[in-house]
């Protein structure tokens, strides 16, 4: 696939100080583009970077050095409204946890209500109601659905939410950070069905934020691995995960768990095993 850059990530670099002698370099010297219509899967253990480098490219969080460009224009974190509006239309993101955009006392459609509200003036309070629909139905929710309390939904459900939110203001990019990895397995295949019918009816482009292997296998067609704010490793799906060359990622791959088989130990000790016998 020959498809232009649509994000481009060059050199960043963000130092988190925890004390007056303690910090955490949670990017270092990180570069990856993501095609456009493409999906470019982030993988690693946890603290590896992962969230930081979604925050960074969607403009939550700074970077202390590099760049970001997205759609070939440079971005930086800022709460101008424009350039936060702007930014809006080119990226959205779906975190874990779909509560975070949900009022607990209103239905569910007020949330995307307020979306369009923000990227869609051309709409009346009927025309928004329609779309409210229209996107309901795109997740595969129905009125009833839009019209109940948090609450009352799934999490698989309140997950079709949050895409519907983010679809709302039809951006070109979805930034998804875990957005399936609390989902039960029957559900998470249903919501990464729906993700890849999205990208194909709308163009989207993913960075998909995962540590489950068999979810990139799934969805994504490049991937980079990350460690200790570094990116270790990277190529399509087909060379990471059938030809790993780190060791890091190969203990990955050893370390994701198969069906019917249970690892004995965690990823962090077997990481810490595998230095040892090295050391
Ligand atoms: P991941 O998403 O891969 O689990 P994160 O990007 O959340 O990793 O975190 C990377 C590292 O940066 C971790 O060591 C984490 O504790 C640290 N970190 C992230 N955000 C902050 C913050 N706001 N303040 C201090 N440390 C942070
Ligand atoms: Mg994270």
């Amino acid at each position: 696939m020959t498809n232009e850059p649509i994000i481009e990530v060059e050199h960043l670099a963000r130092t988190f100080h925890l004390s007056r002698t303690s910090s955490v370099a949670a990017l270092d010297d990180v570069s990856c583009t993501l095609r456009a219509g493409t999906c470019l899967a982030v993988v690693g253990e946890s603290g590896s970077g992962k969230s930081t480098l979604a925050r960074v490219i969607v403009g939550l969080e700074s970077a202390d050095s590099g760049s970001v460009k997205i759609a070939g224009g440079a971005v930086s974190p800022t709460t101008a409204r424009r350039e936060l509006r702007k930014r809006a239309k080119l990226v959205q993101m779906v975190f874990q946890d779909p509560q975070g955009s949900l009022n607990r006392s209103l239905p569910v459609s007020a949330t995307i209500d307020e979306m369009l509200r923000a990227h869609r003036p051309d709409l009346d309070r009927a025309g928004r109601r329609a779309r409210v629909l229209e996107l309901f139905a795109e997740v595969g929710l129905t009125e009833r659905h839009a019209d109940a309390k948090p609450s009352a939904l799934s999490g698989g459900q309140k997950q079709r939410v949050a895409i519907a939110r983010a679809l709302a203001a039809e951006p070109q990019i979805i930034v998804l950070d875990e957005a399936v990895s609390a989902l039960d397995v029957s559900v998470q295949a249903q919501v990464l069905d729906l993700l890849k019918r999205l990208r194909a009816d709308h163009g989207l482009s993913y960075l998909f934020i995962t540590h489950d292997l068999s979810v990139v296998r799934d969805i994504a067609d490049d991937v980079v691995v990350m460690r200790s704010g570094k990116i270790i490793e990277r190529g399509t799906v087909g060379e990471v995960l059938d030809d790993p060359q780190e060791p890091y990622t190969q203990l990955l791959i050893a370390s994701a768990p198969r069906p019917g088989w249970k690892p004995q130990r965690s990823l962090r000790a077997a990481m810490l095993q595998a230095e040892e016998a090295s050391a």
